[in-house]
């Protein structure tokens, strides 16, 4: 697998110390948006199944009342490097009326997956939501859409680790990383 990189993007301790820093940003934000009352209850809504090490991360860095509400997104089936259009897999809950959102997702791109996400938590009765991203594309349809936490800007390539992956591999690279051409052909 390590012969299959060509290059690595963002290593293991950088993501690390911005995932705490992230996780910090947002902990003070949900307690200031409650007025500094603690403990704030919170809903996190993961998008599977590339967000989920870096949930897993980032939550143990929360020291908040929290909830997970699981939800599986497939736009990228098997080996498809570009978006083939996003697909809700599995029950997002029916009543989230009141509660705090957080939605967490690995890479904003195209824009279409938590604009998708966001518009089915919406129509719920959220009190509130914001949305989480480890990674942002700088492409003009991810620039513009609007996210509350980025982590890192990546330049507009495939990337995989840290839970991206391709064709369903490459998740527990713990580096965010660019595969060699020939993986793909
Ligand atoms: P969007 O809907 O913003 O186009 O894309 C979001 C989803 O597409 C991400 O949650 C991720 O699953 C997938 N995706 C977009 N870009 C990449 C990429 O560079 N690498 C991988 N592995 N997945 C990506
Ligand atoms: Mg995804």
């Amino acid at each position: 697998m390590q012969d299959h990189i060509d290059r690595v993007l963002i290593d293991r301790h950088t993501i690390a110390a911005r995932v705490r820093e992230m996780a910090e940003q947002i902990a003070a934000d949900f307690r200031a948006a409650e007025g500094g009352c603690d403990p704030v209850h919170i809903t996190i809504v993961p998008i599977l199944t590339g967000s989920l090490i870096f949930l897993a991360d980032l939550i143990r860095h929360l020291p908040l009342m929290m909830q997970i509400k699981l939800v599986t997104v497939s736009s990228y089936p098997g080996k498809s490097t570009s978006s083939q259009g996003v697909e809700l897999q599995g029950q997002l809950p029916e009543d989230l009326t009141g509660h705090h959102i957080l939605i967490v997702d690995d890479i904003l791109d195209s824009g279409r997956t938590i604009k998708f996400v966001t518009d089915l938590i919406a129509a719920r009765g959220p009190a509130s939501v914001r949305s989480c991203m480890l990674l942002r594309k700088q492409i003009p349809s991810a620039i513009n859409t609007h996210a509350d936490y980025i982590g890192f800007e990546v330049p507009d390539e495939f990337v995989v680790g840290y839970g991206l992956d391709y064709d369903g591999f490459y998740r527990n690279l713990p580096e965010v990383v660019v595969l060699k051409k020939e993986v793909f052909a």
